[in-house]
């Protein structure tokens, strides 16, 4: 369902981000890519969004090239991606229902989206999404008065909200101690099992890749220097 093939990504200044990445992921895989600092693993994420444009090559998401769409083709293909960031990305004062309801912004022509104004179904939809993190008590609060844990689970609804088949969590647990961070990828495993969404988890630890991913791709200044089952993986970082 994710194809990248012959991927480099060169920024302005020279930088190699990507440098000829192929790769081909499947429908509801759960995959951690791990690498040191520097290695492109937050780059990886960007081009497979088109949050930024790559320099090479081309990525197709559900037989469509992201790298090729324009306008409407390509919302509808960013409509299935949901983008999960370390530092959560919320919109602090606003509450945590209004957090999850901008999962719904694609779905809506651009009026509705600024007034704010969703139908029932979507606030349907969102309790729904806060349910299956735990936290639907929390809808009128605001997101800014929440632990960093709640906090990354209503990244996590939001992105249910926008009923995205494919999550791309850039080190989602980073900042989070560890109790937390086995909370927060408990939520993205479970939701990967239930719902079947193809997961792709930036991850800075290898044991916590080892202990949740099925699939593990390792990268190196830009290069894929591994990619393999967890049990293949060895300890290298
Ligand atoms: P990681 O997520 O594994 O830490 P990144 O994808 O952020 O790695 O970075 C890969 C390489 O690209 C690094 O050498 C980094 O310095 C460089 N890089 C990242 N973003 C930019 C940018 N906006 N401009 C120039 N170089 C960048
Ligand atoms: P305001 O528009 O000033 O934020 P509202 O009284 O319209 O205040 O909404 C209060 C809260 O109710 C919102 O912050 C949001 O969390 C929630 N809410 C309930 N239903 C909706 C809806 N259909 N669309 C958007 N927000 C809603």
């Amino acid at each position: 369902m994710i194809e990248l093939r012959q991927v480099s990504k060169e920024y302005p200044n020279g930088t190699k981000g990507l440098n000829k990445i192929n790769l081909t992921i499947g429908q509801g895989e759960f995959i951690a890519v791990v690498g040191l600092s520097g290695a492109g693993k937050s780059t990886l994420l960007r081009s497979i969004n088109r949050l930024h444009d790559i320099t090479e090559g081309d990525i197709i998401i559900n037989g469509k090239s992201i790298t090729k769409s324009h306008g409407k083709a390509l919302r509808m293909i960013r409509r299935d991606i949901g983008m999960i960031f370390q530092s959560f990305n919320l919109v602090k004062r606003s509450t945590v229902l209004r957090n999850v309801l901008a999962g719904r912004v694609g779905y809506h022509s651009t009026l509705r989206s600024i007034l704010g104004r969703f139908p029932a179904a979507d606030v349907d939809l969102a309790f729904g999404a806060l349910e299956r993190v735990g936290i639907a008590d929390k809808a009128y609060i605001r997101a800014d008065q929440l632990s960093g844990g709640q906090q990354q689970r209503v990244a996590i609804a939001r992105v249910l909200a926008q009923e995205a088949k494919i999550i791309l969590a850039d080190e989602p647990v980073a900042s989070l101690d560890p109790l937390t961070t086995k909370q927060v990828m408990d939520d993205l495993k479970r939701i990967n099992q239930e719902l079947g969404i193809t997961t792709i988890v930036n991850l800075h630890f290898i044991d916590l890749a080892r202990e949740y991913a099925t699939r593990i791709i390792g990268l190196r200044a830009g290069e894929v220097v591994f990619d393999g089952p967890v049990s293949d993986a060895t300890n290298e970082r």
